[in-house]
């Protein structure tokens, strides 16, 4: 059973019927070549009815279809193509190896992967089954032989499931989280409302297109509005630099190890170059930050050198984005903001009561609304256990000031039960960067009999310092509690993260739990 009923009369307007109105303005920008919506529309047109023709039917019906292509103009005719076609769009992660598309693939069980053939032998690895591969050159390419005069699109209701992201998996194999079009809608417009888009805004996308991130507050948001987007194969930094002094972009979106990347490039350029870069990024109008927490010296400098105070703002792959910091007026470091429109939030203690507005308590983060996604795909006890009361329990942790949200972590990884004490790693993480020789870091909880869970931080120092166990407990010492002061360190040259930028805090336990580490 799950939370929401899905309605296949309904008649709220789907992203592709609405940005086909927006006629001839640029929809995309890929390279040196323009695409503007009348294109887009008819191409994947094109491609659904190609799509239908293959597989021998007239409507996909919800079917899944499972793809694995870079960012690019082919990217998002496949991902129109299977919608118009009335199918789930499944996108897979470039970046995963045969192992994870695998799971992706079994799990989804679509009724055909469509695969840029520089992905080819990854796919090939991947599939167990009979499962029928099309090369994404057969479906936007001139050559395939479809009499499109014949061929009819079905009509797709909002009501009918879009698209199915595989959550990043911190807790557990990656699950497949459906949302219909309507849903998608709903997530879209709330964050044109809140970011005021507008036709004339012009965005980059360097991230990728497997993530909520990538595929909803940039691509789809742009698309609806009739805005342009800018699409990057990849993320690379000086690319990014000299995109954003170009003065033609308004918008920018990222995860913090992008900034913190661009951070870098900047500190190691030329004067000159600092100086471009520097004046274009400061003539954009907004520049968001999210998917995981912002450190506060990240924004500090990012603000230095750009003048921008980056928006930060809190999302999942289950409910889009729920909290963000506001457009116009005062942006706390530190904090995530307010629930954006449409979308509602309450706290709750371990018990699952709720938290009145004013309780300064930490609670889990439930949300709901229009937002909020459908279903895990074939998984209702998994959905089922998800929602109390028919609010999705987030995992997230936060605290409430004036108003604004504070994020404390996750409860499965960030919430460390030590000596009786409930501590955030977030907030030793904060402390422990702060330390002038500290490149990065992480901290986790690890069991142990007598304190329930020791606090445990994996750094990475900057190059040439050398800074011993004691020296950080002296530094912890002074901006923490006792009992927030890591016990067990590990000095790393690198932090294990996924492709869009998240420490994988289950590895990092890891490093601890095998003494041999050092
Ligand atoms: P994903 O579904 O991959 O987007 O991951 C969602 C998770 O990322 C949330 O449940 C949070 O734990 C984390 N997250 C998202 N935005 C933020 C943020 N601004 N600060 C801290 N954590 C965040």
């Amino acid at each position: 059973m799950t939370h929401l009923q899905t309605n296949s009369n309904s008649k709220s307007e789907t992203l592709f019927t609405r940005a086909s109105q927006h006629s001839h303005r640029v929809a995309l920008i890929t390279g040196n070549k323009t695409t503007s919506y009348d294109e887009l529309t008819k191409l994947s047109d094109m491609v659904a009815k190609k799509l239908l023709s293959i597989l021998n039917t007239e409507d996909l019906n919800e079917s899944r279809i499972a793809y694995l292509a870079p960012p690019s103009l082919d990217h998002v005719l496949i991902q129109w193509g299977i919608w118009k076609a009335g199918g789930v769009a499944v996108p897979l992660a470039v970046s995963h190896p045969p192992a994870e598309l695998c799971h992706a693939l079994e799990d989804s069980d679509p009724s055909c992967v469509i695969v840029d053939s520089v992905y080819r032998g990854k796919i090939q690895e991947a599939i167990t089954s009979d499962l029928p591969v099309i090369d994404s050159s057969e479906l936007v390419g001139g050559n395939f032989n479809v009499d499109s005069s014949k061929t009819k699109l079905p009509s797709v209701t909002s009501g009918r499931r879009a698209m199915m992201i595989y959550t990043s998996g911190t807790t557990g194999k990656p699950k497949g989280a459906v949302v219909t079009h309507e849903i998608l809608s709903a997530q879209i417009t709330s964050l044109v409302e809140a970011w005021e888009w507008k036709k004339d805004d012009q965005i980059m996308l360097v991230l990728p297109l497997h993530h909520i991130h990538g595929i909803v507050n940039i691509l789809c948001c742009a698309l609806w509005t009739g805005a342009s987007c800018h699409i990057s194969p990849h993320f690379d930094p000086l690319d990014t630099w000299n995109h954003l002094s170009k003065g033609n972009l308004t918008l920018f979106m990222a995860v913090p190890t992008v900034y913190i990347l661009l951070i870098k490039t900047w500190e190691a350029a030329e004067p000159e170059d600092r100086l471009r870069w520097s004046n274009g990024a400061s003539a954009l109008r907004l520049m968001v930050s999210g998917s995981a927490a912002l450190p506060a010296a990240a924004l500090e400098r990012w603000k230095v050198i750009t003048g921008q105070v980056l928006l930060e703002r809190y999302g999942m792959t289950e409910i889009g984005m729920a909290l963000s910091n506001p457009l116009h007026g005062d942006r706390r470091p530190g904090y995530v903001g307010v629930p954006l429109p449409r979308v509602k939030i309450r706290r709750v203690d371990e018990d699952g009561a709720e938290l009145g507005e004013n309780s300064t308590k930490e609670g889990e983060l439930e949300v709901a609304g229009p937002n909020v996604f459908l279903e895990y795909w074939r998984n209702p006890t998994m959905t089922e256990s998800s929602f109390r009361n028919g609010w999705f329990r987030t995992g997230d942790i936060a605290v409430v000031d004036r108003g604004d949200y504070r994020l404390l972590g996750r409860t499965s990884v960030d919430i460390i039960k030590t000596g009786g004490f409930k501590v955030s790693a977030l907030e030793i993480e904060e402390v422990v960067r702060q330390h002038p020789q500290v490149a990065d870091c992480a901290v986790v909880g690890i069991p142990d009999d007598d304190w329930g869970e020791l606090i445990a931080v994996a750094i990475i120092k900057e190059s040439s310092a050398k800074i011993e166990p004691s020296v950080m407990i002296t530094w912890a010492r002074k901006y923490l509690a006792s009992y927030k002061i890591p016990r067990e360190f590990r000095f790393v040259t690198k932090l294990p993260r996924n492709a869009m930028g998240k420490v994988q805090k289950k590895q990092i336990k890891l490093l601890f739990l095998d003494s041999s580490e050092t």
